[in-house]
């Protein structure tokens, strides 16, 4: 069958099938089997039969809900590849305005060889992508999950980015206390309500719900990490967190609450406030003995 004729065919089942991006879908699927950047440019081509198959498979999963990024173990983000699969979230362009926020404080800030800490690393997007964009950074990710380390190994080999890997818990005290001198902690923490949680969309079904469950109000994560974390920042060092959809003024609160100050905000491409930037205040033992 001609390249044409298959990828009408293979769009028309993805749009039946309630897939909303169904020709942007098939492209990505067309390009990546056909390892070729425009494979419409030769729309007459006859496609050999082994690869119309694996595209046809390729696109009946994807017709019944299975993530585009986990079919293709690919996905782009800031520009910069990521190997993903299930055991990692997929990278997605409202991290991007996170790692924006973040990039945007170090250069402000003047922070010429920063110490940076990324809690719940998953794939590794936000340290792998710092490391590319501030080569003198020390990065360290950290990631609990066994199922997403190699994915996270994987990507910092693939990127050639210089970043230390850290197994451990960030709820954990005693981790927070090893990590230390930090001047930024950047952090898109799993979360999602609980609500959220009993109604995944079917793609986001398919990812870890270990990246995405933060407790029954979504907030576990901040509390933990704003409590635990800020003395293993320097004073004044920043904080940036990826957030959920209207959780931040909870999200200020937490912050505030816990010894941060100069709270910050960022929206996402669609308007909503995804990010949130604190800089440590005074006071080693903020919350401990009431000193600030
Ligand atoms: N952005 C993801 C979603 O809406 C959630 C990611 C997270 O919990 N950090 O599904």
């Amino acid at each position: 069958m001609v390249r044409r004729r298959l990828f009408e065919e293979c769009a028309s089942l993805l749009e039946k099938s309630g897939i909303e991006d169904a020709r942007f879908d098939t492209s990505c699927i067309f390009e990546d089997v056909l390892e070729e950047r425009h494979p419409l440019f030769s729309p007459q081509e006859e496609v050999p039969p082994e690869k119309e198959q694996i595209i046809r498979s390729l696109i009946e999963r994807r017709s019944e809900g299975y993530p585009l990024q986990y079919l293709l173990g690919k996905w782009e983000f800031f520009g910069y590849p990521f190997a993903v699969g299930e055991g990692v979230l997929i990278p997605r362009p409202d991290t991007e305005t996170v790692c924006e926020l973040a990039l945007e404080i170090c250069r402000r800030e003047e922070l010429g060889s920063p110490k940076i800490a990324d809690l719940c690393s998953g794939s590794g997007c936000l340290a792998v992508t710092l490391k590319k964009e501030l080569p003198e950074a020390q990065v360290t990710a950290v990631e609990l999950s066994e199922r997403a380390l190699p994915f996270l190994k994987e990507n910092i080999k693939l990127n050639s980015a210089d970043v230390r890997i850290v197994q451990g818990d960030v709820t954990d005290p005693v981790l927070a206390a090893e990590l230390t001198g930090l001047d930024m902690i950047v952090s898109n923490p799993p979360y999602l309500t609980a609500e959220e949680m009993a109604s995944l969309q079917t793609e986001v079904s398919y990812e870890p719900a270990m990246a995405l469950d933060g407790g029954r109000d979504g907030l576990e994560f901040y509390r933990a990490i704003a409590k635990i974390w800020r003395s293993s920042l320097k004073e004044g060092g920043w904080i940036c967190f990826e957030l959920g959809d209207k959780q931040h003024a909870d999200v200020g609160k937490i912050l505030a609450e816990n010894g941060f100050e100069n709270i910050t905000f960022r929206r996402d491409l669609a308007g909503i406030v995804r990010g949130a930037a604190a800089k440590r205040s005074g006071g080693p033992n903020y919350g401990k003995e009431g000193t600030c």
